[in-house]
Formats: structure tokens, C-alpha cells, sequence
């Protein structure tokens, strides 16, 4: 069980550590990595020891976040001892990989706003009602008087243009607006973000023209999924927008796509305009939030997809 830390007991926890290790989640995203980066350039122009970890491929697209250059992939069997470990935009430990081994630290900090949140921190600052965890950096940037430059705003602003689909979902709040609104203020080119975020590779568009049609229907036009096989799986594809497009269909509450990340290992992606699907994700071991979540299954994509749709009958 975690003890819950305001804002200024974060800033303050961050403050008097010397050696920090930030990490992201695994299937990196703009909000993880945006927040990272923003923080990690704070706290070194702090004169702080600042690593950065990242377990996980990141997409080109987000490669234009100020200070992506500092982002290093842990290796396996080395450990690196710090004061505190930060973990940003992850609602469980087994969401930063191999982190969580190489990494000797004295101090564990998470800073959240997944409604799954498992409490796996000693300290933890969580905001379920933050769109994006770039939203709850911004508290914490104007709760301790922190001074954000352009790209550290420029950093915020992926993180929660990201989360809330450019101010388009459910969880774009009054507040979610004005701390945006705040990070223009600093000098953000809203337009560079979303050119940068909107940049797809040809390998990207050329496998989305091979999944759209696995297409499929259930539940009365209720469900709608998507499925990447094994044989059209490609790492190096960014399918992170695929599931949008059943999710935009009309009459559909659950949009899903399935991929067969490996012959027997199947990532699910959810999203869903009534149903809470962060607790279907929740039964696979996985997590999210109510209208966008994930797990993992550990079963082939055909497998996987009968039983993550029993389950999901079941909420509907
Ligand atoms: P996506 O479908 O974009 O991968 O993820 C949607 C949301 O669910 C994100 O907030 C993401 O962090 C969360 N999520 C996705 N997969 C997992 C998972 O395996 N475990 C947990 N705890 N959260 C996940
Ligand atoms: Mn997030």
C-alpha cells in the first residue's frame, strides 16, 4: 500500500533526492514520455544526476519531444543505484519492464492517474481525474512555483494532447484546458505537436490497408474489432491510432484491436464510449482507464479474442 503524497510533498520528496531515475511505461506513449522529458529537464537544470529509462521501442513519431536524446533502454544485468526511482504514467510495476531490476533504489515514487492504479509504490501521487499525467506535471510545476521554458511546456502539451485526443475525449475537462491554455502561454506550437503526432510511416498506413479488413462485428454492431495476426505483425509499424477506427463507428460502445505480438502473446487494446473497460483489462492482469485500457494475454490472437470477449459480454 502506497502513501499518498500532495503536490507539494512530491516536489519536495524530488527536491532532496540527488541521483533520480525516471522511467516510462512499456508501449510508450506522448503522455509518458511528454511528462518524463519535461520533468527530467527540470530536475537536471537543477543540477541534478538525472537518468532516463525507457524498457521499450518508442514510435518515430514521438521523436521530436524535447530531450528524447536522454532516453536510454535499460540492459539486462546491469544496475544503477539512485535515490529515488520516479515512475510516471504507470499504474502497476510490471508496466516498466526490466526497470524495476537494474535499478537499486532507495526510494520509489509513482506519479499516476490510471483509476487501475495498484498502489505498488511507497509514495505515489495519483489523479484519476487528470486527463493526461502531463496535466498532474503542470500542478505540480505551478504548486511548487517551478518555471516551465518552451520545451518543457512543449513536453506537457504532447503529454496531454495525447491522452485527451487533442481535447476531443471524455476525460478533457474545464481544467484540462487551462492547464493547456497555461503551457501556451509558455510558447507551445500546438500545430508543430499534432503535425509531429500525426506523422505515420509507410510501413504504418501499408499494414493498416491489411487489418482493416478483419474488420469484424459482434454483439449487434456493439463490438467492433481489429486483428494483427502473427504473419502481418511488424515492430516497427506504429498501430497505436488503429483502433480508432472501429472506435469511430456508428453504434459501436467497445472498439478492440487484438495483436499477436508473438505466437502465443496477444496485446489488447480498448476503448469505449459506455462500458468501463478498465476492468475487463483489469481481469487479464492489465489496466487502464474507463474508456481506455489494455492487457496482455498470454494465448494465441484467436484465443486470446474468445476469451477477452466472453468477458466482455458479461459487462454489457
Ligand atoms: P493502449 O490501448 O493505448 O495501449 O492503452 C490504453 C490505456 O490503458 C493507457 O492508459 C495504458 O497505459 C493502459 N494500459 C494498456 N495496456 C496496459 C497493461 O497491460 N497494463 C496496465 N496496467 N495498463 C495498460
Ligand atoms: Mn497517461
Amino acid at each position: 500500500m502506497s502513501k499518498e503524497l500532495s503536490l507539494q510533498e512530491t516536489g519536495a520528496l524530488l527536491l532532496a533526492a540527488e541521483k533520480i531515475v525516471l522511467c516510462t511505461h512499456v508501449s510508450p506513449d506522448g503522455d509518458t514520455l511528454g511528462s518524463t522529458l519535461g520533468l527530467a529537464r527540470f530536475l537536471l537544470q537543477q543540477g541534478k544526476q538525472v537518468t532516463v529509462f525507457c524498457d521499450d521501442k518508442i514510435n518515430d513519431s514521438l521523436g521530436f519531444i524535447p530531450g528524447m536524446e536522454l532516453v536510454q533502454r535499460p540492459v539486462a544485468g546491469t544496475k544503477l543505484a539512485a535515490d529515488v526511482l520516479v515512475v510516471i504514467d504507470a499504474s502497476s510495476f510490471d508496466r516498466i519492464g526490466i526497470v524495476a531490476d537494474v535499478v537499486e533504489y532507495k526510494e520509489l515514487l509513482n506519479i499516476d492517474h490510471h483509476i487501475s492504479n495498484d498502489r505498488f509504490a511507497e509514495y505515489l501521487y495519483l489523479d484519476p481525474k487528470a486527463a493526461a499525467v502531463g496535466e498532474v506535471m503542470v500542478d505540480l510545476f505551478q504548486a511548487m512555483g517551478w518555471s516551465m521554458d518552451k520545451e518543457t511546456a512543449t513536453c506537457f502539451f504532447t503529454a496531454i494532447n495525447t491522452d485527451c485526443g487533442s481535447f476531443r475525449f471524455a476525460n478533457t475537462t474545464p481544467k484540462t484546458m487551462r492547464k493547456a491554455a497555461d503551457l501556451l502561454e509558455c510558447g507551445v506550437e500546438p500545430n508543430f505537436i499534432s503535425e509531429s503526432l500525426e506523422v505515420r510511416s509507410r510501413k504504418t498506413v501499408e499494414l493498416l490497408g491489411k487489418v482493416l479488413p478483419s474488420l469484424t462485428f459482434e454483439a449487434e454492431g456493439r463490438i467492433a474489432y481489429l486483428t494483427i495476426t502473427n504473419d502481418l505483425y511488424d515492430a516497427d509499424a506504429n498501430t497505436d491510432s488503429f483502433v480508432s477506427y472501429p472506435r469511430s463507428i456508428e453504434g459501436v460502445d467497445v472498439a478492440i484491436m487484438f495483436k499477436a505480438v508473438e505466437p502465443a502473446v496477444t496485446r489488447v487494446s480498448m476503448r469505449s464510449s459506455k462500458v468501463d473497460v478498465s476492468q475487463v483489462a483489469v481481469h487479464f492482469g492489465g489496466g487502464g482507464h474507463i474508456r481506455a485500457a489494455g492487457c496482455t494475454i498470454y494465448a494465441p490472437v484467436e484465443e486470446a479474442r474468445e476469451q477477452l470477449l466472453a468477458e466482455l459480454r458479461k459487462q454489457l
